[in-house]
């Protein structure tokens, strides 16, 4: 039978836990930092280690048959494939943040207000849902710090402990997604018996910590 591919993060919050799961379903292999895949030596699996942001689409082109992701990545991506299992680690939200002495109260208050995010599809749908036009101001990194440059009125981000935002003056507004890491596969890909066998695992070793 053909080897499986799995894209994991290589670096970055998902990359341990992930790391984690797969050693935990048995699953033998060398972890090395320098190296880019990583064949399994007791079950036919190779695994890809991939920024979070390529495994979406390398899983929807069928490059990787699985891959470990957060939702939001997902999301933002647009991609098709198939949702396997939430893995319950690098669990976040997705929030809109405004600065301790902000004049918005509430979400009507973003009308025509500018928005800092990393995450433009999502926060495009979710102000649409809520008939608001807002000027949505994409960037890159460091989305906490555009408020207190007066580059936004707002910022959309990733909150988990609330923490980065608070140390930047900022303060939670409104929640537009909640998010975990997830195992995805290619469409078609739940029908494969190797793909069967090791949800099997993951499933047992997540019932295993409940
Ligand atoms: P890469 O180098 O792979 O592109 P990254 O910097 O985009 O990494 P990380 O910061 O490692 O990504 O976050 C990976 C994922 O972890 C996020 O997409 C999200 O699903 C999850 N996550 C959990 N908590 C947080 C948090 N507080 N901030 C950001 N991401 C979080
Ligand atoms: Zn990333």
């Amino acid at each position: 039978m053909k080897t499986l591919k799995i894209a994991i993060q290589k670096s970055g919050r998902l990359n341990e836990k992930s790391v984690e799961l797969l050693k935990n379903c048995g699953l033998n292999f060398e972890n090395y930092k320098s190296s880019l895949i990583s064949p399994v030596s007791n079950f036919p699996l190779e695994i890809l280690f991939l920024r979070d942001d390529d495994i979406p689409e390398y899983v929807q082109d069928g490059i990787a048959d699985l891959g470990i992701v957060g939702e939001n990545v997902i999301e933002e991506t647009e991609v098709s494939v198939s949702y396997l299992q939430r893995l319950g680690f690098g669990k976040c939200s997705l929030k809109i943040a405004i600065t301790n002495n902000s004049d918005i109260n509430e979400l009507t208050d973003l009308e025509g207000r500018s928005i800092a995010t990393t995450y433009p599809v999502i926060l495009g749908k979710f102000l649409q849902k809520q008939n608001i036009h807002a000027d949505i101001r994409t960037i890159s990194g460091s989305v906490e710090i555009s408020p207190g440059l007066g580059l936004s009125d707002a910022i959309c981000d990733l909150v988990s402990t609330g923490g980065t935002l608070k140390s930047n003056g900022l303060k939670p507004f409104a929640d537009v997604m909640s998010s975990e890491a997830v195992l995805i596969g290619s469409k078609g890909s739940e029908t494969n018996d190797l793909v069967q066998e090791l949800m099997q695992r993951i499933q047992s070793v997540l019932r295993a910590k409940e």
